[in-house]
């Protein structure tokens, strides 16, 4: 078992491969903790739609004004310089051998998606995550310098300053020196020490009560390092997709916009349109949510029966097989939707290298803010951005040589928490989060909902003390931690931007 290394990189999605791979490929140790097997539980594995790359010479500038629209005024322009032109060379180093479609002269294939201006997509049928992240994962397991530990979990950042023996510590400068990290099967803990990290753990649409997002996506990374006192920044800004497949007691699945593209109509409980389908993401997503609440439904219905079969099995073929799988068939069947917490827009802040606040710390991916998506994000960049950032980060780390500090070992508690305590305080949590901080949100709402997870926050710190942890009760702490964040960042945030929307604030403009 490795408990020294050069690299630490938590977290085994694009970001953290591709950060991985390129440490490896200059000489440097790596060791990559990720809570799942082969990369299938990171939502880099999910990603439907593809990966920007550009179209033409002369498409950097109206992608880049693409980038900064969606953002609605609030992207870090360096960055967005940064994502779009290391984009195309990051994506012909790493992701050359994916199998993404191709035209009839063997030359890679373009496709459009909304609010792009040019075809400049690359994809492979609507799995495009899948096929990147078998690509990455057969490098990374197969390169000498890279090891992969699955099935563990990150519990905590070692820092000078909170776990160091030597008191004196806490007068250096704050700095990240390793992570407590919780071995699934053998349930115990053990301290890695490395001279740099990565948090690379995505995003946290798992803290709402419809997300498309894997069940990993509880915002680990960003509840780890508030913990140990590192910037975070932009939390309100979460995106909501509109249309989710709705089936009960079965996670939600993307519904490609693509859907409401090629003639899609959403209807009421009444069956009656009642938001125009074209109309942008957010406005359709608030739309839907105001109607389930309204009329007290539990999902509105996507009518895809323009279309006849043959044609919608060759555009969407998992979509097709997810929802024939299922019983429903989609050129007769009416299809029950919801909107659902898509993307983190906000996060750990960080430069154009993935620097955090904190020394020896950095982040990269959807954990991290670097900006490049301000307010809200154009589709098919944030796989772009954990490949950039995951190479830029990775160049720029030069290793300073230091002995590690001796620090308290892993106190194990004794106690077993009750399943049914740590469902219940999930279901508040979503829910709390899905009423009061989701597509619409109030003064009310939200202060309502600060309340309500300060308090179920205290309740969780105070079992946690003596509790015997398990992959459980550390999802339900930082899930915790990050909706609270995401809640305090917007009452901090008065006014509307992107995907954040307060209706009070839209009232008085009325
Ligand atoms: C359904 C869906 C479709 C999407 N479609 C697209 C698309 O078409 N194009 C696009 O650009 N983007 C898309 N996105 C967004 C994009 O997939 C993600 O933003 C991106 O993949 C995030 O990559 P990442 O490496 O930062 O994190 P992830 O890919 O989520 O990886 C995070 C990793 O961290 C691990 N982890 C989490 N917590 C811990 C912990 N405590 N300890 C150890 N490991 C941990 C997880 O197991 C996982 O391996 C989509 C997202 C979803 C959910």
């Amino acid at each position: 078992m490795i408990t020294e290394t050069d690299v630490l990189i938590i977290g085994g999605g694009i970001a953290g491969f591709t950060a991985a791979l390129e440490l490896g490929n200059r000489g440097i140790n790596v060791l990559v903790i990720s809570s799942s097997v082969k990369g299938e539980g990171a939502n880099s594995w999910r990603a439907q739609g593809g990966i920007a790359y550009f179209s033409q010479s002369g498409d950097e500038g109206v992608f880049k004004e693409d980038i900064l629209k969606a953002g609605d005024g609030l992207c870090n322009k360096k960055a967005v310089d940064q994502l779009v032109s290391q984009g195309p060379s990051a994506i012909e180093e790493f992701l050359k051998d994916v199998p993404f479609e191709k035209d009839r002269f063997g030359k890679w294939s373009l496709t459009k998606e909304g609010a792009h201006s040019t075809p400049r997509i690359l994809f492979q049928g609507d799995q495009t995550g899948k096929a990147i992240m078998e690509t990455l994962y057969e490098k990374v397991r197969s390169h000498p310098l890279i090891a992969v530990y699955e099935n563990r979990s990150a519990i905590d950042l070692i820092t000078l300053s909170h776990h160091s023996k030597k008191v004196e510590d806490i007068y250096e400068p704050p700095t990240c020196v390793g992570a407590y990290i919780l071995c699934h099967e053998s349930e115990k803990v053990y301290a890695v020490f490395a001279q740099e990290n990565i948090l690379a753990t995505g995003g946290g649409g798992e803290c709402f009560l419809h997300t498309t997002n894997g069940k990993e996506a509880r915002g680990d990374g960003i509840a780890m390092a508030y913990r140990a006192g590192v910037r975070i920044m932009n939390m309100e800004y979460v995106q909501y997709h509109p249309t989710a497949l709705y089936i009960a007691g079965e996670p939600r699945f993307l519904l490609s916009e693509a859907l409401r593209g090629e003639g899609g109509r959403l209807l009421s409980g009444n069956l009656e349109e009642f938001v125009d389908p074209l109309a942008s993401r957010d406005v359709v997503a608030r739309a839907i949510f105001e109607e389930m609440v309204q009329s007290d439904l539990n999902f509105v219905w996507l009518d895809m029966r323009c279309k006849g079969k043959a044609y919608l099995m060759e555009r969407f073929p998992a979509i097709y097989k997810h929802c024939m799988d299922r019983g429903l068939y989609m050129e007769k069947d009416l299809l029950p939707v919801v909107p659902a917490a898509h993307y983190s827009c906000g996060g750990i802040a960080v430069d154009l290298e993935g620097r955090t606040t904190m020394r020896g710390l950095r982040a990269i991916g959807e954990v991290a803010c670097s900006g490049v998506h301000g307010a809200n994000r154009l589709a098919s960049t944030a796989l772009l951005e954990g490949l950039v950032w995951g190479r830029e980060c990775a160049k720029s780390i030069t290793l300073r040589k230091g002995a590690f500090p001796e620090v308290e070992p892993w106190k194990m508690g004794s106690l077993k928490v009750d399943r049914a305590l740590i469902q219940q305080d999930w279901l508040t949590i979503k829910q709390t989060m899905w009423n009061y901080v989701g597509p619409l949100r109030s003064t009310f709402r939200l202060k309502r909902a600060n309340k309500m997870l300060i308090e179920l926050k205290w309740e969780i710190d105070a079992f946690y003390e003596d509790a015997f942890l398990t992959p459980d009760l550390l999802a339900l702490r930082n899930g915790c931690e990050a909706a609270l964040l995401i809640t305090q960042g917007a009452l901090r945030s008065p006014k509307s931007r992107g995907c954040h929307y307060i209706v009070d604030e839209k009232l008085a403009f009325v």
